[in-house]
């Protein structure tokens, strides 16, 4: 906690979480390995005892970004321990849940595999339809998905929250970040965020987290983490915090160039279904203009078949081909290759990263001009992905 609200997020970013200055002392001290500490007599008197209960390392990275959520924040191991952590530590028994029908395939099919075979109602409502009449008023838990991955759907988060249909409302904020959209100031009561990508952005860790103003939550998700030992491992939590200071410059870069990226691609006839929130011509863009302050590095587009989706994606040197996404390297992937999501063969999702937007612009042309068939319209698939 203790967000200074007299500085900006390019400035909070550089030194969140670090301790005070010490003469001879690291500006973040390094990762602490350990299982054990020592310790002996009543547990409740040492600091440290035992790391699944806690480690300095990580709770360093949780005041950070406490510091950015203006809240409390309890790290796990990935994003999608975070969301087992909501979904079997927060729902009581007999309680329903209404999720998003296109939101992130792992959580849905941990509802879908998990949930549901424990009795748990699972109810799935598109993130463009997601309104306060397609909520039961009985809801347990209403988690939220904005914008969507992989479709880039926009729901009103403060109305849904407002609406107070669901004892718990939870928003997935993975694809805008803390420094894009806060869903806890949008009347949220639980944000959750997959720090594998945007946060830690370098593609080279796995994490998650929790951030809530509800201590009972908070103490809740704290337990669950105890318990089921979904706990991060000191080094990636060091160096998550690591890259936290450059947060913001990472982000700022790879907005800029998505917005370049998606003013480009629907301008060309090859391409088509272009969703980026930050176009004015986007379905969802009033919405996120509205709650974002930034509007993303993903931009998705379709090239009308899994052919020409692939031939792009080979031609496209400086676009690394991969899942995952919020990194300094520009990535991408044709989504239909899981064959969960309900997207056209030919659909992309992409990743701007930190390159030189004009290189980036000059790749994409020339990966498009490669396809052949000129300016002829892709063929057989959907225009939309919603
Ligand atoms: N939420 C969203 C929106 C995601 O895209 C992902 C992963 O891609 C997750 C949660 C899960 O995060 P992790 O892969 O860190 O477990």
């Amino acid at each position: 906690m203790g967000r200074s609200d007299d500085v900006r997020d390019a400035t909070r970013v550089v030194r969140a979480g670090h301790p005070d200055t010490e003469p001879g002392e690291p500006f973040l001290p390094g990762p602490v390995f350990a299982a054990p500490f020592h310790s002996g007599g009543d547990p409740a008197d040492s600091p440290h005892v035992y790391t699944r209960y806690g480690n300095p390392t990580w709770e360093r990275y949780e005041q950070a970004l406490g510091e950015l959520e203006d809240a409390e924040v309890v790290l796990f191991a990935s994003g999608m321990a975070a969301v087992a952590a909501v979904l079997f530590a927060v729902l009581e028994p007999g309680e329903s849940v209404v999720f998003p029908s296109d939101c992130y395939l792992g959580v849905r099919a941990l509802a879908e595999q998990q949930l549901a075979r424990r009795g748990v109602e699972v109810s799935l409502v598109p993130t463009a339809r997601m309104d306060p009449s397609a909520i039961a008023d009985d809801t347990g838990l209403l988690w939220l998905e904005s914008p969507s991955n992989p479709g880039l759907d926009v729901c009103d988060i403060a109305a849904l929250a407002g609406a107070g249909r669901a004892r718990v409302v939870a928003v997935d904020n993975t694809f805008a970040t803390p420094l894009g959209q806060r869903p806890l100031d949008l009347g949220a009561d639980l944000s959750v965020t997959s720090a594998t990508k945007h946060l830690s952005g370098h593609a080279d860790l796995m994490m998650g987290y929790v951030a809530t103003r509800g201590s009972g939550l908070a103490q809740r998700i704290r337990d669950w983490r105890r318990m089921a030992g979904s706990i991060p491992g000191p080094f990636e939590a060091w160096l998550a915090h690591r890259s936290l200071a450059t947060l913001e410059l990472r982000l700022a870069r790879g907005c800029e160039n998505a917005e370049a990226i998606a003013e480009l691609l629907v301008a060309r006839d090859e391409v088509r279904g272009v969703r980026y929130p930050g176009l004015s011509s986007d379905p969802a863009y009033a919405l996120a203009a509205r709650q974002m302050s930034r509007f993303g590095t993903l931009v998705s587009f379709d090239l009308g078949s899994r052919e020409r989706a692939d031939a792009f994606l080979s031609a496209a040197d400086l676009i690394t081909q991969a899942t995952s996404f919020g990194g300094v390297h520009t990535s991408a992937e044709r989504r239909a290759r899981w064959g969960q999501d309900e997207v056209p063969d030919g659909f992309i999702r992409l990743s701007a990263g930190c390159e030189d937007r004009a290189d980036l612009l000059a790749e994409i042309e020339r990966a498009l001009a490669e396809l052949g068939g000129g300016g002829s319209p892709p063929t057989g698939t959907a225009a939309a992905v919603s």
